[in-house]
């Protein structure tokens, strides 16, 4: 499979440049210049798969020749063996709707599931072509935590982890500096998650400075997470009751990543009927999906972090579609969000949409009422991101099978929990060390040569 970026089709990539660079030198996304859709019958055939021999149909067609279909059944099956559930993803029903657990990973976040596989991939890639790199990422929480743990004690690379200082939960923190690997550094940078996602693209744009240290990423906009992503999505559609039933999924959204990863399955051909973008007060997404206006704004710090975010950076792969995969149109409606802060799309657009995304938003008060609710009514104790995917079907009102994306553990937010339903959620007993290990990180100014200099040294 040929890769091009959203801003320039002309020139075409192999998986190995996609999933190491994470951007296009253009600024641009990565995504496949075409791909096959699976036919009803081939899906059909899914249908008795564990979740690693799904993994595997799905995510093969998409590595080209990165590695052969031998290797990468070994590494899905090691990367997925660390998981609580032997299926990797769980389905519980909880009232008229169902919550797809994707939390049962070692960071207690759905970022485990592709992040485990990325780091086999790093791990394959560097042994086959002796390189060493630098992964530098930003975090609004969960993310870094899923990389340290899928980069920690590997060889050949390191990990730089930029998170928003005390705008991460203790546990989410805790979850990320407590390791003793020497291949992992985290820094606190004062500011918010924007301004962290910013300094990684800084970095990454000056060129000097990212081949000098050979820098590589591995934020949501890498397309190697969101093809492991949609696994989940095809997983889910076995599990539930009736799937001659329309499918509906709502997804808890910040930078737009894991959303597009479902509507990447129903690209491939999973017969999914719509996918709600759930959001908290930073509703970017909603006010671009429901009135057509992807408009920034500040961002608000809010009691489910991980959506804290006023740039939803995959969303360009969206508007690329919206522009028939036309690279200049795209580019300059990049350069317009850039300059102008805001994007309309017209009535015919935002149609187009609305046949694949719905969306809503929720305050943080509704967020609360649902937690006590779900928890009084089924003892079910939902995360404040799992929430909100699941507080929006009481505003949307869709037939048939409605599944939920859980997103998060409910013990990586204590003090909203407690605040909802009076109730202290604990780690799972395996993880439960953390919270007394010692911690390392360093704190920086939002100064990009600060964090340059700050990288180097360490890996001098
Ligand atoms: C990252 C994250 C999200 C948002 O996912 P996107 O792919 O950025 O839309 C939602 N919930 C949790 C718990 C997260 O960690």
């Amino acid at each position: 499979m040929k890769y091009i970026s959203t801003r320039n089709s002309s020139k075409t990539f192999e998986f190995k440049d996609v999933f190491i660079k994470g951007l296009a030198d253009d600024g641009g996304l990565f995504i496949p210049k075409s791909f096959n859709k699976f036919s009803k019958s081939d899906i059909d055939e899914f249908k008795d798969l564990n979740y690693q021999e799904l993994a595997k149909k799905i995510i093969y067609p998409f590595i080209g020749n990165f590695m052969n279909e031998n290797d990468l059944s070994k590494i899905i099956d090691k990367s997925y063996s660390v998981f609580r559930k032997k299926n990797v993803v769980d389905l519980v029903k909880v009232g008229d709707r169902s919550v797809l657990e994707l939390f049962h990973g070692p960071t207690l976040a759905f970022k485990d599931v592709a992040m485990q596989l990325l780091g086999s991939f790093y791990e394959y890639y560097l042994n086959n072509e002796n390189k060493k790199l630098n992964i530098v990422v930003a975090t609004s929480g969960d993310t870094g935590a899923a990389a340290i743990d899928a980069i920690k004690g590997k060889k050949n690379v390191n990990i730089f982890v930029l998170h928003p200082h005390n705008r991460v939960s203790p546990v989410q923190r805790k979850l990320m500096t407590t390791g003793k690997e020497q291949n992992v550094f985290n820094i606190a940078i004062n500011g918010n998650f924007d301004d962290c996602q910013n300094l990684v693209k800084l970095m990454f744009a000056d060129k000097n400075f990212s081949q000098d240290i050979k820098m590589s990423g591995v934020n949501s906009i890498n397309w190697a997470r969101i093809i492991t992503q949609s696994v989940y999505y095809f997983y889910s559609y076995f599990l539930v009751e009736d799937n001659k039933q329309p499918i509906n999924f709502s997804v808890p959204t910040g930078n737009f990543g894991d959303v597009y990863a479902g509507y990447l399955a129903k690209k491939m051909g999973l017969p999914i009927n719509k996918l709600i973008v759930a959001t908290n007060q930073n509703d970017i997404l909603h006010r671009a999906i429901s009135k057509g206006s992807y408009e920034v704004e500040k961002v608000h710090e809010t009691i489910s972090p991980s959506m804290d975010i006023q740039i939803a950076s995959n969303f360009e792969r969206l508007i690329y579609d919206l522009n028939d995969g036309d690279d200049i149109q795209t580019a300059e409606v990049m350069k317009n969000i850039k300059e102008n802060g805001k994007y309309i799309i017209d009535q015919k657009k935002l149609n187009i949409i609305n046949n694949n995304f719905l969306s809503s938003r929720m305050s943080e008060e509704e967020v609360l009422k649902t937690i006590n609710t779900v928890y009084e009514k089924y003892s079910i104790v939902l995360d404040p991101h799992s929430a909100i995917g699941y507080g929006v079907f009481d505003k949307i009102n869709l037939n048939g099978n409605n599944i939920v994306l859980a997103t998060a553990h409910p013990c990586k937010f204590p003090d909203a929990i407690k605040k909802a339903i009076n109730l202290k959620a604990d780690l799972p007993e395996e993880l439960m060390f953390v919270l007394n290990e010692e911690e390392k990180f360093d704190i920086i100014e939002n100064d990009v040569d600060k964090v340059k200099k700050h990288i180097k040294e360490r890996i001098q």
